[in-house]
């Protein structure tokens, strides 16, 4: 059986409440070994460490996501680490960024809180899971002149010209999702064949961005061998061995034994 890590999910979330239980056995029987649950404010980090705390399998990283500038603050999630700094599932900080398809009135506060939240990660060693939207040139200039410097993940990338080379020169890793698998995305294949295998990973970013033909429903990692199909057809590889290569790339990154 093949096996999989969703590298950015949101369990938190207040949808999967009610049947958290069976969602999760859903994950592990399509062959979901780990699930990186990823915080997005106070509240979401602290909820998502306690995931973490129940289920053996599920790590969790904390962090103030750009929709939540001026409710949050980055001493919130410094707190948050420093009372369980002993807890070794806090494999980094996010997902932060930048976010101007939401909000584009705060840029500066927007990157204040980015630029802070690098910072703190660096202080602790720990890589960052970044959001960008319709952001890319001020992510870019930020992340050269604010060096993340134990790892970064740009998750559900969006490939421009920019941020790929970055990516090439800095040796990045991206996480693509369920929009691959939308049409209006299809130029994304010329961007994902110049990205080298070893700095791809996978992810659902559930519940959001079901993967076609789901789309629309509330997704799981249950599907990220949809995703995995699709990354495969666009690398023009055997898909049980991106399947392989993007498990060990994921345990990598987030220095999972
Ligand atoms: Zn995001
Ligand atoms: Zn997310």
């Amino acid at each position: 059986m093949v096996n999989y890590i969703d590298t950015h999910a949101h369990y938190n979330d207040e949808v999967f409440k009610d049947n958290l239980e069976e969602t999760l056995t859903k994950c592990k029987q399509a062959g979901v070994d780990y699930i990186i649950n990823i915080g997005y404010n106070k509240e979401s980090s602290d909820r998502s460490l306690e995931l973490a705390k129940e289920y053996g399998y599920i790590y969790t990283t904390i962090g103030i996501h750009p929709h939540d500038v001026g409710k949050d603050k980055a001493i919130d999630i410094y707190d948050i680490y420093q009372a369980n700094h002993n807890n070794k599932k806090i494999v980094g900080i996010g997902e932060i960024g930048l976010d101007y398809a939401f909000v584009n009135d705060n840029k500066l506060a927007q990157s204040d809180l980015f630029i802070e939240q690098i910072e703190m990660a660096n202080a602790l060693n720990l890589p960052v899971i970044i959001h960008t939207r319709d952001a890319s040139l001020d992510t870019y200039r930020i992340l050269k002149e604010n060096k993340p410097q134990h790892g970064l993940l740009f998750h559900c990338f969006h490939p421009t010209d920019d941020l790929v080379n970055m990516v090439l020169e800095e040796g990045y890793t991206v996480a693509f999702g369920g929009n691959i698998t939308y049409k209006r995305n299809a130029t994304f294949g010329n961007y994902i064949k110049k990205i080298p295998m070893q700095q791809i990973v996978i992810e659902t970013d559930c519940p959001y961005l079901a993967p076609e033909p789901y789309r629309g429903t509330i997704n799981t990692s249950a599907h990220l061998p949809i995703i995995c199909k699709k990354l495969a057809d666009y690398k023009e590889m055997d898909v049980e061995y991106v399947s392989e290569k993007v498990y060990k790339n994921s345990k990598e990154f987030f220095k999972i034994k």
